[in-house]
């Protein structure tokens, strides 16, 4: 008997959590938070004064309560990349369960950071595997199939069932020039295929638009467009991005090398994530850039920062959704004694995430820069989510039994729905899941 169960992450983007049974085995994919609901409820306070009850309540974790009589069953807890909304809820969750925490190196480099970081208190066991290779865990087989998105070392994760493979993509795109890391792996997923797959639950974040998501080199073109295409001498260009995004990191290393100019990272996430993928080789940014992590270090830095020198630097730093704590917010708001000069570069090689704070955040900063008469280059990116002919291909390689779209609002899986009825999917076949919902597969 196979059954699976939503916990979180099937009514809106965010907080991802599912639960796999198989026969008295069960497998949880991703312990995710809702990134906007866990900063409204922390804040500036310290989150070792904040119970877990009180983040479940505020919807910023997963409501596992739904797996109550499950738990003794857990026999792992698979994380597929190292965004927050699939490991964040990890330090508050995990340690109710007697199973390990399985996820690539770069994840679980990240998630150690976290727990040393805010000193929380994890005691499952770790077990590193990297993509495109397989673990046994209490005789159940676990694989992770290598899949591009916007972080490192991102994985499908698959299941062997005695009814076929389950297999769980959340998130992932179909990138087959990416600038860091390899290509999604859809050698081993038409084998899958054709040993026969039970179910894919599948992400459906950006199922509704009719396109291919472009790869990541078309980042990197438009990020070489605004930075060697626009003249910038004698202005500082100040870059802000997704922290985890060694991709895109890894061209602004490339292009400011091609301009001469010399790079500084500015923000805590940002060193972090940097220094995971350092830690484990797969990027080496400490070398290749000045990295100050830190409040007061950062400060110091800005405000000695000699005038003359400014056509001579490229800073990337946090702030790309407007986030009132990032440097780029403090510098434009006067917090950091920093100034920016009339033709300074801000490019924001990201799209806004789109919840109200974020919306208003981004606003807001744009206003205060463009009052400081900066040149804004907006929208220099490339999604990290499948379109709906990604999925199309992700489903033909796959063809699963069944589909159950995950990952957004109803709108989404919907659209996913969609595409499933166009491959002529007969609808007992696509099964629509909201949270807290369970569904026996045969
Ligand atoms: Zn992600």
């Amino acid at each position: 008997m196979v059954e699976i169960r939503a916990v979180s992450g099937y009514e809106k983007v965010g907080r991802n959590m599912t639960a796999l049974r198989v026969g008295d085995k069960v497998i949880i994919f991703d312990m995710g938070i809702d990134l906007e609901n866990y900063i409204k409820l922390v804040g500036e306070d310290d989150i070792s004064k904040i119970s877990v009850k009180q983040l479940r309540s505020a919807g910023a974790i997963p409501d596992d309560s739904f797996l109550e009589d499950w738990k003794d069953m857990v026999k792992a807890i698979v994380i597929t990349h190292a965004h927050l909304d699939h490991i964040g809820a990890v330090p508050f969750l995990a340690s109710k369960y007697n199973a390990p925490i399985i996820a690539t190196p770069y994840t679980i480099e990240v998630l150690k950071k976290i727990i040393k970081e805010n000193h929380f208190k994890v005691k499952n066991e770790f077990k590193v595997l990297s993509p495109n290779s397989h673990i046994v865990i209490d005789g159940v087989r676990i694989e992770f199939i290598n899949a591009t998105h916007s972080t490192p070392q991102t994985v499908m994760i698959s299941v062997k069932t005695p009814q076929g493979y389950v297999v769980y993509a959340n998130d992932y795109k179909l990138d087959h020039y990416p600038v860091l890391g390899r290509k999604t792996n859809i050698k081993r997923l038409r084998e899958m295929g054709d040993e026969g797959v039970l179910a894919l639950i599948v992400d459906s974040t950006r199922a509704a638009e009719s396109r291919k998501t472009p790869s990541e080199t078309v980042a990197r073109d438009m990020l070489r467009d605004v930075l060697l295409g626009v003249d910038h001498r004698g202005k500082l260009i100040v870059i802000t991005t997704f922290s985890s995004h060694l991709a895109r990191l890894k061209s602004i290393v490339h292009f400011s090398k091609l301009l001469n100019r010399k790079l500084v990272f500015l923000g805590r996430s940002l060193f972090k994530y940097c220094t995971a993928g350092d830690d484990i080789n797969i990027s080496k940014f400490s070398n290749e850039a000045k990295m100050i992590g830190y409040g007061n270090k950062i400060k110091r830095f800005l405000e000695k920062f000699p005038e003359h020198e400014r056509g001579n630097y490229i800073f990337v730093m946090t702030g790309h959704q407007g986030e009132p704590n990032s440097v780029l917010s403090k510098i434009a708001y006067g917090k950091i004694k920093f100034h920016f000069n009339e033709g300074d570069a801000v490019i924001f090689s990201c799209r806004v995430i789109p919840t109200e704070t974020n919306i208003e955040n981004r606003k807001r900063l744009e206003e205060k820069l463009l009052s400081q008469n900066v040149r804004l280059f907006k929208d220099i990116h490339v999604s990290g989510h499948a379109c709906k002919e990604d999925d199309r291909d992700l489903i033909n390689a796959l063809r699963p039994k069944f589909i159950i779209p995950s990952h957004g609002s109803k709108d989404m899986r919907s659209a996913l729905k969609k595409l499933a009825v166009e491959m002529r999917y007969s609808e007992n076949r696509i099964i629509m899941m909201n949270n807290h919902t369970g569904v026996k597969l045969d």
